[in-house]
């Protein structure tokens, strides 16, 4: 690493913390990316955070534009959120019983987002797309299922398929423990091109259940959608009587209040929601249409538990997180915020002479190293990795946490204020150059 700052911040004690992590932990981590693989060096451990600040283990403090993975839309610790948790968690944790905070969080939701009638509650992103796959599949009685390459859709076996050759491909297992009749059941077509979309369905359309999206990419970096993308897709499933699917577990509350669905117009027949949604605790949720809805157990036959779904601490943080969101004025402070960032990136790269593309849409944000625009999982892959690596590091030695790899979004939070948003610019002048030499 050409950047020297990284060695001179403290970080004993996070390096203590990892070591004693590995021993009992795969990697020292309960979630891949954050090993900071993709970037080298070892994580850094935190030990608390408030309002846009990480703090680690050894004192240092980051401004953090990972939130959580885009969960923390109000920032860390905010105190409507600590507040609502501490009144509930003071009632009772868990009650394997239902309770009115469900109802109340459901009935927010469902009058958000108009292509849900019916929501029901799960515990992560994963769970959500599992369980909304399950449901097309049963009420369509197909099996197939459409899906983007370099689109995430949690760690479903079926989902984890990389694409074999070709424009349109059955998915292949990028997962060794994932056999390779599961992943026969996934077609692959690059995201943004919806000829491949029309190719795959002309192919398999009697068999096809669904097709599966994020409306915005969040997970090969951000990657808004080609004009006419998404009501092309809607079209040819209703061609193919097929459902169309929106993962919005990071779309969802990010853009607008409500689904980012309704910026496009677009009406999908079953929703995923995640992340925001929980305020931080561990939830997700699916929903859509009520004829569609009405088949889950009990009131259907196509079955799907939790022992802690609808968990009421979860529910407090979330319901009090989108009471806060409801001021349509925190959308449009988040979107000059994220605006400002940006713009001071790309003047911080154009001046470092390092050629960038600056993915965003909303507050979801991405550095892209390449002078090529970045469309698809393709032109994803293009960019210059190494780069990526050398800005992180650079970054994070300035105080600046990214994400941990050039292939997740950034979000900037309703905490960010811009003095956080020019220490980052000021912070990114020097990073780009030492990310200019990575490459030499
Ligand atoms: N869908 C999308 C679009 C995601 O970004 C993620 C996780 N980042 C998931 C699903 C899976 O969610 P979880 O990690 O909560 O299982």
């Amino acid at each position: 690493m050409n950047d020297t700052r990284r060695q001179s911040l403290p970080n004993q004690k996070s390096q203590a913390a990892y070591r004693d992590a590995c021993k009992v932990i795969p990697g020292g981590v309960n979630s891949p990316v954050r090993a900071f693989g993709a970037v080298g060096g070892n994580p850094v451990f935190i030990s608390k955070a408030k309002g846009p600040v990480l703090t680690d283990l050894d004192g240092n403090d980051y401004v953090d534009y990972v939130c959580s993975w885009g969960a923390l839309i109000l920032g860390h610790a905010d105190e409507r959120v600590v507040a609502a948790v501490s009144k509930a968690v003071s009632k009772g944790s868990s009650f394997g019983a239902p309770t009115e905070l469900e109802s109340r969080l459901a009935e927010l939701i469902v009058q958000a987002v108009p292509a849900m009638d019916m929501i029901r509650m799960v515990n992560s992103g994963t769970e959500a797309t599992m369980s909304a796959i399950r449901l097309a599949r049963a009420a369509t009685g197909r099996s197939l299922v459409l899906k983007c390459h370099g689109c995430y859709h949690g760690h479903v076996d079926y989902l984890l398929t990389a694409a074999g050759s070709g424009a349109t491909t059955f998915g292949v297992p990028s997962s060794p423990g994932v056999p390779e009749s599961v992943t026969r059941s996934t077609v692959l077509v690059p995201f943004n091109d919806l000829s491949a979309a029309h190719s795959a369905f002309q192919q398999h359309g009697s068999e096809i259940a669904c097709m599966i999206v994020e409306p915005i990419a969040g997970n090969m970096g951000c990657i808004p959608p080609a004009d006419g993308y998404l009501a092309g897709l809607r079209r040819l499933c209703d061609q193919h009587q097929a459902l169309l699917i929106f993962d919005e577990v990071i779309t969802g509350f990010r853009l607008a209040y409500g689904a980012v669905q309704k910026l496009y117009n677009v009406r999908p027949d079953l929703t995923c929601l995640g992340k925001i949604i929980g305020g931080g605790l561990p939830v997700g949720a699916y929903g859509g249409r009520r004829d569609i809805m009405r088949q889950v157990s009990p009131l259907g036959p196509v079955y799907q538990a939790g022992t802690l779904s609808g968990n009421p601490l979860a529910m407090a943080a979330g319901l009090v997180t989108l009471e806060a969101l409801a001021e349509e004025v925190v959308y449009d402070r988040l979107d000059s915020a994220a605006a400002r960032l940006a713009d001071g990136l790309g003047d911080a790269a154009r001046d470092a002479a390092v050629p960038v593309q600056i993915g965003r849409a909303g507050s979801m944000w991405s550095v892209f190293f390449t002078d090529q625009p970045v469309t698809d999982y393709a032109s994803a892959l293009s960019c210059n990795t190494t780069r990526y690596a050398a800005f992180f590091q650079a970054m994070l030695s300035r105080g600046i946490y990214l994400p941990p790899s050039q292939f997740e979004s950034a979000f900037v939070s309703a905490a960010h204020a811009d003095e956080h948003i020019e220490r980052t610019i000021t912070a990114a002048r020097q990073a780009f150059a030492a990310a200019a030499k990575a490459d030499i």
